[in-house]
């Protein structure tokens, strides 16, 4: 419950720490002169998965919660780009006018949306469904488009569902372009690479050019070359391959479209390959038997390769690398899971006998693909920027910044000005915000209800709901408020067109449940726009200030309907498992188990003929010729010898949900990195600022030594350049504003993912 100021020293309250997508349960107390300050954090000991476990971060949320960039008032920009508070009613009337000119001039399909959801922070996002279909929005996209894209339609091509590879239990464990002991992004990440470095019956292999803190846990490090993953996992298979270790019985039963995958592996030079990759041929060949002898074998891969050359290619060779050796549907290896709600949905099109995709919606202007319901970010700027009439007029963005966050934030801020109209939703005035026309204040995470649509656990999965800890910072709202305000300033429904549902859930759950199905089959419009009805009728009747999770109690009857056997056995069955499981996520300061799989169900639900995984992707096979000729895609060259990781996870670097840099006082965390012997090739030295510069733009920044990194390799830390107000109350920013320094047009040909962790640069001394 709510804490109130003379129990704030006293009380734990539950809640989740935002901070990166494992999303650990924490305890927080709180306390200071208004009872509002995060002073202590610790490890929820009762949460199913995190199970007590949080890293160095989580102590830092204070920095989140009470940052000096929130906002408290709608504001409207003005012609001299100040930006003037105005109140409620008028913000949401001019919004609602804005975007209904837009809409009735140019057609909804111009007005683009952006976001739905920082980390661990998706509750208000379901809400803006139902605001897209009021507004006639086709188009939406978010930073899951940024990296997880590729790894959606490779995954829902070959196996068709959300699945889990079981690292923490597979015999033989790889990470490749993951470095869990500094981005976490895994349950109990440190813990889980000490089990494993302890275990002699498990092997951990690592696959990344630096020799990571990750890398120090690992059996197997595989220092590729950067940019040239694909070549070393195409080398590792193709061994496999040639020396007969595929379980031929196996894929004849449970798999389709393997002989070709075979015939083209049969074919590659597994040494010029590996030597192509940096990494010797003999460990090649080592790791190789090591996966395919293992009892089980389970990989994770991360934005180290999704965000770079080859990125869905080698995406694709990690799904082949665990599938081809049957390393699907059996403990320690990969799962089918189901959700309550899909962060990355589902998404692949019909395929012809030679395992090509032939239909696929795309952008109206570009006509880059729509993968998983998201457009690639990447394009943005390319809809706007541009004369055809096809082109997007109006962007909405909601608890994102892709100001900070896309490729090239220069083009990006153009493009923002370029529009007809554009709103900001967010608890601070981000650089997004500062480019919008509009901006809606919004209350922090642990203001209001919130939950999180990621977690991916097998065979039990889980959902956190977690309630408020504190009283929303007056004049915030929540974004379920803001999107309900919105449908009703722009006249969706007709007065007292809902009242019926309003009184059924006056009578219960089980009374309302009944109407709400009546009525969905006669108003269309009910069911159209599900979460805010849902948000309007059955939410004023749950307790107070607990509208907004009547969504929620939407999706858990879904889910029970869906996935009855799943639910089940979590213990929700019957008429009333919907509802009962609704109350259960109301109820627990903890996450839950909302359902429990089994292994045979992961192969039941594989939706592909005879329920059988696929090897082929016709597109990603093809591009294997690409690396017969042994060239890199993105090359660095005497104008730019160095490969810029632009973007790397550090210990004291988190999401941009943190902007003031105070919080990792004392640690040098905003330095570019090189290896001593690059420095003292170019004549750099430590601690001196030196000049970054790429295609795209330059900076200064301090230079730190790092031994760890690979020969030709650079990187500076994510989540920097934020504006943030320093104590004299004056606006700053401070280290690498890495997009700054990207381009937009540095992305995976098949999804569109930005190729940040290769950007060609250089360094000279100040
Ligand atoms: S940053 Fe990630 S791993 Fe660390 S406590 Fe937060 S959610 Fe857990």
């Amino acid at each position: 419950m709510m804490a109130k100021p003379e129990q704030a020293n006293e009380e734990w309250h539950s809640t989740a720490c935002n901070l990166c997508f494992v999303n650990c349960g924490v305890e927080i107390k709180l306390g200071g002169e208004d009872g509002r300050q995060v002073l202590k954090v610790r490890g929820d000991k009762e949460h199913p998965t995190s199970q007590g476990y949080i890293c160095n971060k989580a102590s830092r949320l204070d920095y989140y919660q009470n940052s000096k960039a929130r906002i408290n008032s709608p504001m409207r920009r003005t012609p001299d780009g100040s930006y003037e508070a105005v109140d409620w009613d008028t913000a949401i009337s001019e919004i609602a006018g804005k975007l209904a000119t837009v809409r009735d001039e140019h057609g909804g399909d111009k007005i683009l949306y952006y976001g739905g959801g920082g980390q661990g922070n998706h509750l208000g996002g379901a809400y803006a469904t139902s605001l897209r279909k009021a507004l006639g929005i086709r188009y939406k996209s978010s930073a899951i488009s940024q990296e997880k894209t590729g790894l959606s339609w490779v995954f829902s091509r070959m196996i068709g569902g959300l699945v889990h590879p079981e690292v923490h239990h597979a015999k033989v464990a790889m990470f490749v372009g993951k470095n869990p002991f500094m981005s976490n992004g895994l349950d109990r990440a440190r813990l889980f690479l000490k089990e494993i470095k302890k275990d002699p019956e498990r092997t951990l292999i690592v696959m990344d050019p630096r020799r990571t803190e990750t890398a120090d846990h690992a059996d197997i490090h595989l220092a590729v070359r950067p940019g040239r993953d694909a070549w070393c996992l195409g080398a590792i298979l193709a061994h496999i391959v040639q020396s007969n270790l595929l379980p031929m019985d196996w894929l004849a039963e449970h798999a389709a479209g393997y002989e070709k995958v075979i015939e083209r592996f049969q074919a590659i030079d597994v040494d010029s390959y590996a030597e192509f990759s940096g990494v010797s041929p003999s460990q090649v060949k080592e790791t190789a038997e090591v996966i395919a002898k293992a009892e089980s074998f389970a990989l994770e891969e991360d934005i180290g390769v999704q965000m770079a050359p080859h990125s869905t290619l080698v995406t694709y060779l990690n799904f082949l690398l665990m599938l081809m050796n049957g390393n699907y549907g059996r403990p320690g290896t990969i799962g089918m899971i189901t959700q309550l709600a899909d962060m990355i949905a589902v998404d692949y099109g019909p395929v012809d006998e030679n395992g090509y995709e032939t239909e696929r919606r795309t952008l109206p202007v570009t006509g880059a693909p729509i993968v998983s319901g998201l457009f690639p970010a990447n394009y943005l700027t390319e809809e706007i920027l541009n004369d055809d009439p096809k082109r997007s007029r109006a962007l909405i963005v909601e608890s994102s910044n892709p100001v900070h966050s896309l490729s090239d934030a220069k083009r990006m801020r153009r493009a923002l000005r370029h529009l007809d109209f554009s709103l900001a939703i967010d608890v601070v005035m981000s650089e997004t915000a500062m480019e919008c026309d509009y901006v809606l204040p919004a209350s922090s995470q642990y203001e209001k209800w919130e939950a999180t649509f990621f977690p991916r656990n097998f065979p039990a999965n889980i959902f956190h709901l977690r309630e408020p800890i504190l009283e929303p910072m007056p004049n915030t709202l929540g974004e379920p408020e803001m999107h309900a305000r919105l449908i009703e300033a722009l006249g969706v429904f007709d007065a007292g067109e809902l009242d019926g549902l309003k009184t059924a859930a006056q009578n219960g759950m089980a009374a309302y449940q009944g109407e709400l199905f009546s009525q969905m089959g006669s108003n269309r419009k009910v069911a159209s726009y599900l979460p805010y009805v849902l948000y309007r009728t059955l939410g004023p009747a749950l307790p107070e200030g607990q509208a907004a999770t009547a969504a929620i109690w939407g999706l858990c009857q879904m889910y029970v309907l869906k996935h009855s056997a799943e639910a089940a056995r979590a213990g929700f069955s019957g008429p009333s498992a919907g509802s009962d499981l609704f109350q259960a996520l109301v109820d627990s300061p903890t996450a839950v188990e909302i359902g429990i799989s089994t292994y045979e169900e992961s192969w039941a639900r594989i939706p592909h003929p005879e329920n059988k995984l696929q090897m082929l992707i016709g597109e990603l096979l093809d591009e294997v010729d690409v690396l017969d000729k042994l060239e890199p895609m993105l090359k660095t060259s005497e104008e730019y010898p160095f490969a810029l990781v632009a973007g790397v996870r550090r210990a004291y670097t988190a999401n941009c949900n943190i902007r003031d840099p105070q919080w990792a006082k004392g640690r040098a965390v905003t330095a570019l990195t090189m290896h001593p012997e690059d420095a003292q090739r170019f004549g750099l030295e430590e601690g001196k600022r030196v000049l970054l510069e790429t295609e795209t733009g330059q900076t200064e920044v301090e230079l730190a030594y790092d031994e760890r990194m690979h020969l030709g390799t650079i990187s500076v830390p994510n989540g920097q350049g934020m504006r943030f107000v320093n104590e004299n109350n004056e606006l700053e920013d401070t280290g690498v504003y890495v997009n700054e320094l990207t381009s937009v047009f540095h992305r995976d040909r098949f999804i569109g993912t930005p190729l940040h962790k290769f950007v060609p640069a250089r360094v000279s001394a100040c």
